[in-house]
């Protein structure tokens, strides 16, 4: 248990003042006594209960004293286990033993304060302070690293200085609600560094209140998370491709065609979809072997999404069939692209399984998007205008008209 240094102080001075003025009003009594001011007996008896209550005020004055005389000034003792000092000794680990600190009291000094900023300071996480008016009081070095800058192009300036332009207003306009309610923001930025370069970070801000309430300042600690974005990017896109061929696979194309459709919906847009199948694509692989077979797979894949705009959806929809999605375009531009890909197809050979050149030609249907289709009504249309192509010959494209859109598939001939 603590000495009761405090209880034992009051109890002194106490002590004293009661004694003190016992004597002095005994003293009072016997000068009063003669008249003249002279003490004789009374004096005597009461002048050594004077002295005991000055030995108890030296005694009182030294106890309260020496603590803080011991301290002020003289930079802390580190290492012992007395009240008074800043840390608890050095703890060897190793010994097994960890010792009970409970009982050591922690001012906050200089000592402490200093501590604290070089735990700031050197802290492995990047450290921004601003102050209420949105300038930068403090930067630490972790963040000087992380953002390329020197303290003195930071200081004073807002943080808007590292924003790489990809964060959207209304991330920023949760940012200001949250922190100026008092509560914590967290998220993801984007942010640029000094060369130029874009980085990931991950942003804690929480409010710092002065001794009044106030919001005075926020402090910001971010983490630089551009490894791991670059992780969760190649992730979703490994998600998102198909692996034979690099273009999407079934399930991003059907994402994004109904992204399209509902685009095309909501602003009366045009909006045209192609259903490309390889032909006798069975006899290649029979023929050739599987590997032949995917090597025809790919060309088809590279060749449709070569010849399509950055704004066009080519995806593969099955083993050798694949569906592009053009944005925007009317059904003459969608004939002449499907006429012009099939051409293309059909002037490219691969090499065979002995080596010898072998043809590859591909039959395409296609259908525009009518208000009210569901992406499914406008696939099974597209899909019907290629059976009809099948059934013609192959190798040739054919667009969906009226009929054959109310028709079943199997009916069309
Ligand atoms: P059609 O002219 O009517 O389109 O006939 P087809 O032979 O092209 O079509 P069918 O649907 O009869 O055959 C498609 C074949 O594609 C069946 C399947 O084994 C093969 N296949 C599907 N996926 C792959 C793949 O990834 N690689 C290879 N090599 N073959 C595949
Ligand atoms: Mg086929
Ligand atoms: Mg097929």
């Amino acid at each position: 248990m603590a000495f009761p240094r405090k209880s034992l102080t009051i109890f002194l001075v106490v002590a004293f003042v009661l004694l003190t003025a016992v004597g002095l009003w005994m003293l009072d009594g016997v000068f009063a006594a003669d008249g003249f001011g002279n003490a004789e007996a009374g004096g005597n008896i009461f002048v050594p209960f004077l002295g005991v209550s000055m030995v108890l005020l030296a005694v009182v004055v030294a106890w309260a004293v020496w603590p803080l005389l011991r301290t002020a000034g003289a930079p802390p003792h580190i290492g012992s286990d007395e009240p008074g000092t800043i840390f608890p000794p050095p703890v060897d680990f190793s010994a097994g033993e960890i010792p009970d600190f409970s009982h050591v009291e922690f001012p906050v000094s200089e000592y402490a304060l200093e501590t604290y900023k070089a735990a700031v300071d050197h802290a492995p996480a990047a450290i921004m302070i601003t102050n209420n008016r949105g300038r930068i009081e403090y930067v630490n070095e972790a963040f000087l690293k992380t953002s390329g800058y020197s303290r003195s192009e930071i200081l004073g300036r807002s943080p808007a200085m590292f924003g790489a332009g990809h964060t959207r207003s209304e991330v920023y306009a949760d940012l200001w609600q949250t922190i100026l309610s008092g509560s914590v923001w967290r998220g993801e930025v984007c942010n640029r560094r000094k060369s130029g370069e874009e980085y990931w970070e991950n942003m804690a801000i929480s409010p710092l209140r002065d001794r009044f309430g106030r919001v005075s300042h926020f402090v910001a600690v971010r983490e630089d998370i551009t490894e791991r974005k670059g992780r969760e990017d190649d992730l979703r896109q490994l998600a998102q491709v198909d692996a034979l061929t690099g273009i999407a696979n079934r399930r991003h194309l059907i994402e994004r065609a109904e992204q399209e459709r509902r685009r095309a919906e909501r602003f009366g847009q045009p909006l045209a979809l192609l259903m490309v199948d390889i032909d006798y694509f069975k006899t290649i692989n029979d023929e050739h072997g599987h590997a032949v077979g995917d090597q025809a797979i790919r060309m088809v894949a590279q060749t449709c999404a070569g010849s399509v705009r950055e704004i066009d959806i080519v995806g593969r929809y099955g083993g050798e069939e694949f569906v592009i999605v053009l944005p925007g375009t009317l059904p003459e531009g969608a004939r002449e692209l499907a006429d012009r890909l099939r051409q293309q197809i059909a002037a490219i050979e691969i090499a065979g399984a002995d080596g010898t050149p072998i043809g590859v030609t591909v039959s395409i249907g296609f259908a525009a998007f009518e208000p009210g289709d569901e992406l499914e009504q406008l696939l099974a249309a597209a899909d019907a205008a290629l059976y009809r192509a099948k059934s013609l010959g192959r190798n040739c494209v054919v667009a969906v008209t009226d009929c054959l859109r109310k028709e079943p598939p199997g009916d069309v001939q």
